[in-house]
Formats: C-alpha cells, structure tokens, sequence
C-alpha cells in the first residue's frame, strides 16, 4: 500500500517536472499542474494561488472551479480559508469547508458543491509564495497520508516558482515572487542613509530539479553527502578542541549530533520516496525548520533550529557544489544582507559596503562595532529579508529609523533621496566648522574627541576635526582575530595608531573582555550576569600576563612619545591602585631592559560604576585623567542592561537623579583638579552632549559622525545660561529635566 502511494506521487512529480522542462508558457504550465494533482488525487478540483502582493492572495489556475475566476478571486492574507493556510503556514483538511471558522464562500468560483477542502502553503525556506488547494464533491476528511503527499508537491511547486517556471510571455498577468516592493522594521544601529543594490553575503543554494528519478539513487547521494558533512564537522571539532573549545566548539558539538541524526536522514528518505531529488528533501526539512523557528520564542530552542538551518545549507552545498561565491560580480554600491555576520568578514567588506542589513544581531554585537567603526548605516532584525532580496535588488537602508526599502516605488525612492540630500547638505555645514572650537557663545570651550578601536578608525580623525582619541578600545583588535595576539603584533598595531594620530593625544583602554565582549577563543565561563561577570580589570587582575603584555606592547608603541593608559570597569580604589603598580613595573622593567620609555605616561580610569563616584579622594588624585563609560555607569544605576532592548530605552539620561550623579563626579574632579572626560554613546548625542557639557564636563569622546552636530549646538548656545536653567528645574524638584532643556533650546535663536 505505502509503495504504492509512493510510486504515485513519484509518477506525479514526474509529471510535474515533464511539464517544467516542456516549452509552455506560465500560465499553461500552471493550468496543466493543476489537472495533473487534480487527476492523480482522484479530487474534483485543484487550484493553486499565488501572491499578488505581500497581502493579497489570487487565484491563478483551476482545475474543477469556474475559469472565470480565475485571476479575479483575490483574498486577503488570513481571509477565509486558503488566506489562513497562508498566514500560518500550515494546512487545513476539513470534510466540511463552511462549517470551518473564518470560512469566506465565494460565489464566482462555484465551489458550493465542494464540501471537502484540503489546502497546504507553498513556501520555500520560511517565504510564503502561495497556497495549493484540492476539493472534492464528496465529503470527506483527507488521510494523513495524501496532507503530507500535497505538502511535498507544494514543496516542487515552490521550487518552481523560484526557478521562474509560472513566468513567461503570456503570463504577464500572474503574479511573480520577489517582484514586489517591501518593507521591513529593524532596530536602527549605526545612523546614515543609504541607497544600493543588494550583495548577499551567503547567496541562496539553487535546486535545478526538485525531482529525483530513482529513489535508491537519491538516497545514496543524500548518503554521500552526509557522510562528507560529518567529515568535515568532525574535523571542524577536532580544530575547535585544538584550540581550546569555547563557544564554537559547542555549537559544533550540536552540529555532530544533528549530523548524526537518524531522525533527520530518515524523514529526508521518505521524501525521496514520495519523489522528491536529495537537495529538495534537504531543502523541505530545512523550511520546516525555519517555520518552527518562526513560532517559538524559546532562545535555546531558536539556537538550535539554527544549527540545524546552518547544517542544512552546508548539506546543500555540498550536494550541488554550489559554494559561496557564485562568480557573480559585486555591484558598485552593495549594500550587504545577511543573517549575521562576524566582525572579521565584514571587516573584509570594508568601506566599500553603503550599508548592512542583517536578519539578527544584537545593538552591542562585534560586527555592530565594525560598522559603527566603518561608518557604515546597519540595521538589525530585519525579518526575513535574506529569503526575499535577490542580488542586484535596489535597496534603501535608513540606519536612523532601522527601516529599509527593498525594490521600493518611486515615490518612496524620491522621498528617500531628498531625506539623503538633505543629511549631505547638514554633513557639508559641519565640515565647515571642522576647524573652528567648540565654543559656546559665553567663551566656554569643550574639547570634542572621539571614539575609536581599529585602523579603520583612524582616518576620521583627521576628517571630523577629534582633537584626539578619547576611548581606544583595544578589545576590538582582540575580537577580529581567531587567536590572542602576539606582543609584537600588537606593539607594531598601537605604534601605527600613534603614528596615524600625529601627535595628538589617543587614550588607550586596556582590554575589556568578558560581558558581551567574549573572545572567540577564550574559554566562555557561563555567567549568569556577565556584565556584572568576570570582565574588564577584574580578568586583567587575575590573568596578569595578559594585561602585562599589552602594557609592554603599548609601553613599547609609544617608542619615547607621550602615551595615555586607561583602566576600565574601575570599581573599587584598591584595584586602581593594582593596575597602576602593574603598570609601573612594566615601565621600570623596561627601562631595565634599556629600552626608550614614553616621554610622559598619563594613567586615567574609566568611571563606569556608581560606587567610584563616592571613592576615597585618594582616588581621584591617585588619576591623571578620568573618563565616564556613561554605557556602563547609567545601566547599573537604572539597574537597566544596555544591551537588552526592553529596557534599554527605558530611563533617561537627563533624569535629574542621574544628572545629578553626574554633577557629583565633576565637583569631585574639579577638587581633585583631575580632568574627566565621558566617552559613552549619549556623548555623541547632540542634547545629551549639551546638558553634560552644561555640567561641566569639558571634552567629550564620541564616534566622529557626531563631532560636527554636537559642535554646530554648542556654538550656538551659551552653556553658562543652560546650566542656570538645569539648576532651575533641580530645585523646582523636576524629576526628568528634558522637557526644559529642549524648551529651552527652542528659545535660543
Ligand atoms: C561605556 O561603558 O560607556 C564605554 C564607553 O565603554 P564600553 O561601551 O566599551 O563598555
Ligand atoms: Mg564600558
């Protein structure tokens, strides 16, 4: 009996690949798929919808139904019955069609007389293309058997689709997939607008023929395939062990286990069975992944069907030999899709890239960093965009309202360019004031740094017009690599970033690693609150080679120049005084070693944790320079994770309980004459800037795209007067003073 259902959907999908390689035109091709599920199902009716729009679903051949309706029925996505199959993704068998909640008769197609109702998604990889339908006269519920039969026949249809089989000269009227214009809301990461044609980082597998002829043969080749796959994720966990471990090598571990899977091999074995080629079984098991992951929220549960994704596309490739490059030629404005992305490769892109626009990644990621680094407009959680975008697609990435175009109209295209012109004009009146002080109309003056971490950085140091680097942090050079750097490397990168600099002053930070900063090849410690973890000066304390060998490596960049030291995640004196001893040691070592030491050493603390602003006055002048990390010191005053986006967003920097913390920080510097100096994301925040400056914070470090509108405000204000104003709305007991500093700001001319 089963061979028997399964030489007939094998006889099926034959006919459906006869009818592909046949020289017809959509249309025809889709009148005749029809008629052959109808007749090899034994159902009065098959008709197959497709999507109009991303909304909108029309039917486009019958079989069985009124012919008049066809490309006149149209339903919304969730209408009725086939707009569920779509909106869910999952199929809906019923003996009795209008007593089925959300039923919509719909009398132009005749089907009253149909009670039976049977219809499954065509959808490849997560993306929806259409719904596939069969009614019979007879009122009956269909077996499992002919659900999952239809299921795999859609599966074919969808590759069609995909391989353009329903387009054609006389089919200008059906609907085509990845034609229409769409939307998507991420989160916004690092600002700018940009417009492009799509690059994918990992170009979708094409499956030339879904069907496979000889089952036996299928399934060895599927065998085969396995068999390299477990190779070579063996091989891949060898290295990792090699290594050391770490994350890596756990996800490879759930690769072996998947790849080890008997479960997996059998389900895609019954799918050969019923007709279907080696790579369309894979690819049917991989889509059914990917509609699991679309339902759970589990984040453990959603890692895994991501290995299993992953798994999936290298068994794919490995099937078709088809690897990453395809040999096709990068367009001159990529704008580059992908999932996720390590901070390495796309470092490798470069500044070629106009943009970057990834399915997942997190605000605080390590490719984040890179393109905030490379100035580069990214957005984050942009849906499912890698299954909808084609290479060569026009794209508009707006990286401020983490929102992009893909083949947009033209309205929104024209709309989208003037937003571009407009940001280039704002961009080309702040070059003009590149040269000019940030000083403010009562003679205050605040000194404008910015932020950096790699090579890459160091040529806006000269285009923003940074009188320095007021944050390096060295961490980043740690993240792009696959091992630890060696001390020599490390003192010929540092001695580079000084040379590039020129004199001007750039604040090294020692590594801070731990938190959301993990090493690729460092031991991950599972830490239940890592940015409260093992990080920063605390792993430099306990594993004091590391940070001597970077102090060397700087101590010997400097090469006799001036070099500033900085130590972050300071949280108590005690361990101040640590790294301070350390790093005198290793100058004294140095200088035994009769090597040149710096003409002037500067040490300084980042002030990232509430507990040293009530530090011991020692402290403060135990510094040379302090810096606010007000990343880290506002997420553990508000108790808020900085990196968690429920509640990032959720308190507000010109809170005066926060404003007033940071009061307390400069009146301590200023009776320690100490400078301080705040280097987190809000100084790079034109308002925020202001009201911090106001405060008497007098340099702020920020990434160099915020030099020139930071600037442009403070010239024309005075900061004297807006003080006065702050400390008008701190006695009035105002609890947010925001709304009076904008008022205020609006009252300038
Ligand atoms: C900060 O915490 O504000 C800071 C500048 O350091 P990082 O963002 O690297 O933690
Ligand atoms: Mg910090």
């Amino acid at each position: 009996m089963a061979d028997r259902k399964d030489s007939d959907s094998r006889k099926l999908l034959q006919r459906l690949r006869d009818t592909l390689s046949a020289r017809r035109d959509g249309q025809g091709r889709l009148d005749q798929i029809t008629h052959d599920i109808a007749d090899s199902m034994g159902s009065q009716v098959c008709s197959i919808y497709l999507f109009r729009d991303p909304e909108t679903l029309e039917l486009c051949a019958t079989r069985g139904l009124r012919a008049e309706a066809v490309h006149q029925t149209r339903m919304r996505l969730g209408e009725g019955l086939v707009g569920r199959v779509a909106r869910t993704g999952r199929h809906v068998n019923t003996a009795d069609a209008p007593s089925e909640p959300g039923f919509r008769y719909m009398p132009e197609t005749g089907e009253e007389v149909f009670p039976s109702f049977m219809g499954v998604p065509i959808q490849r990889l997560g993306e929806k293309l259409g719904v596939l339908v069969v009614q019979s006269r007879e009122a009956r519920q269909f077996s499992e058997d002919e659900v999952y039969g239809l299921e795999v026949v859609a599966m074919v249809l969808a590759e069609m689709t995909e391989l353009g089989a329903f387009q054609g000269s006389n089919a200008d009227s059906l609907p085509a997939s990845h034609r229409f214009p769409q939307m998507f809301r991420g989160t916004g990461v690092q600002e700018g607008a940009a417009e492009g044609r799509v690059w994918l980082h990992e170009p979708r597998v094409v499956i030339a023929n879904p069907v496979g002829d000889d089952p036996h043969r299928e399934k060895a080749r599927l065998l085969d395939a396995v068999t390299t796959l477990r190779r070579t994720v063996d091989s891949l966990l060898a290295d990792a062990d090699m290594e050391g471990g770490g994350d890596h090598a756990q996800v490879l571990e759930t690769y072996r286990m998947f790849a080890h899977s008997r479960s997996w091999l059998r389900r895609m074995d019954e799918d050969i069975d019923l007709g279907l080629s080696a790579e369309a079984a894979v690819e049917k098991e991989q889509s059914q992944a990917r509609a699991r992951l679309e339902s759970t929220a589990d984040p453990y549960l959603r890692d895994r069907l991501h290995d299993l994704d992953d798994l999936a596309n290298r068994l794919l490739r490995i099937l078709t030999g088809q690897g990453s490059d395809t040999g096709a030629e990068m367009p001159e404005n990529p704008v580059l899709i992908a999932r996720n992305i390590g901070p390495a490769e796309l470092l490798e892109y470069g500044r070629r890239l106009k943009g970057v626009v990834l399915e997942e990644g997190s605000v605080g990621s390590h490719a984040a960093i890179v393109a905030r680094a490379l100035a580069i407009p990214l957005v984050i959680h942009a849906g499912r965009i890698g299954s909808e975008a084609l290479n060569g697609d026009l794209i508009l990435v707006d990286g401020d309202a983490g929102s992009v175009h893909l083949r947009p109209e033209e309205p929104v295209a024209t709309a989208f360019r003037d937003k571009m012109a407009m940001q280039a004009e704002a961009q080309q009146r702040y070059a003009g004031l590149r040269d000019l002080p940030a000083m403010d109309t009562a003679g205050n003056t605040v000194q404008m740094y910015m932020n950096a971490g790699l090579m890459a950085d160091l040529p806006s140091l000269g285009e923003s017009g940074a009188e320095g680097v007021g944050l390096f942090r060295t961490e980043l050079q740690f993240l792009i690599r696959s091992r630890v750097p060696q001390r020599g490397e490390l003192a010929g990168l540092y001695a580079r970033v000084m040379d590039n600099a020129q004199g001007k002053p750039v604040m090294f930070r020692t590594l801070d690693i731990g938190s959301d900063k993990v090493l690729p090849y460092m031991k991950p410690h599972d830490e239940p609150n890592p940015a409260m973890g093992w990080r920063a000066i605390r792993v430099g304390l306990d594993k004091r080679g590391v940070l001597r060998m970077q102090l060397q490596a700087l101590i010997r960049a400097a090469a006799g120049r001036p070099l500033h030291v900085m130590f972050p995640f300071v949280a108590e004196i005690g361990e101040y005084e640590q790294a301070h001893r350390i790093l005198m040691e290793e100058l004294a070592r140095e200088q035994r070693l009769g090597r040149p030491i710096p003409a002037d050493i500067r040490v300084g603390a980042m002030l990232e944790t509430p507990s040293m602003a009530f530090a011991p006055r020692r402290f403060y002048e135990m510094c040379d320079f302090i810096s606010i990390g007000g990343n880290d010191l506002k997420q553990f005053f508000f108790a808020a994770d900085r990196e968690n986006e429920r509640v990032r967003r959720r308190y507000d920097t010109l809170s005066t309980a926060f404003l007033d913390l940071i009061a307390q920080i400069v009146a301590r510097c200023n009776d320690a004459h100490v400078p301080l100096s705040f280097c987190g994301e809000d100084a790079g925040r034109p308002i925020e800037a202001l009201t911090l400056a106001a405060l008497g914070i007098r340099r702020l470090s920020m990434r160099p795209a915020s030099i020139g509108p930071v600037k442009h405000l403070i010239r024309r204000v005075s900061l004297t007067d807006l003080r006065a104003e702050i400390d008008r709305g701190r006695e009035a007991g105002e609890s947010n003073l925001r709304p009076r500093v904008i008022a205020w700001l609006s009252r300038q001319s």
